[in-house]
């Protein structure tokens, strides 16, 4: 299925459906990383855009029980800027 996308809401540059790797928060909890997300791209600024079916499947990946494909560790650092 194709999806189109409107001109970017901002600048109203060109919007391209791309894959894209997303984090998935809950408020401030990274609760998962989410690879080949189908996203509208501004080729302009670059602000992505989420069908609401997407937005859907995200949701049911982030939340899935079944074992994830990697598990990544990360640092979290504290930015020291007054
Ligand atoms: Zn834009």
């Amino acid at each position: 299925m194709e999806r189109t996308y409107h001109p970017c809401h901002f600048c109203g540059g060109q919007v391209v459906e791309q894959r894209v790797t997303m984090d998935y928060r809950w408020g401030d909890e990274l609760l998962a990383v989410i690879r080949n997300v189908p996203a509208g791209v501004c080729q302009t600024c670059g602000e992505q855009y989420l069908k609401s079916e997407v937005v859907r499947e995200l949701e049911r990946a982030a939340h899935a029980h079944e074992a994830p494909s990697e598990v990544l560790q990360v640092p979290v650092r504290e930015l020291k800027v007054a």
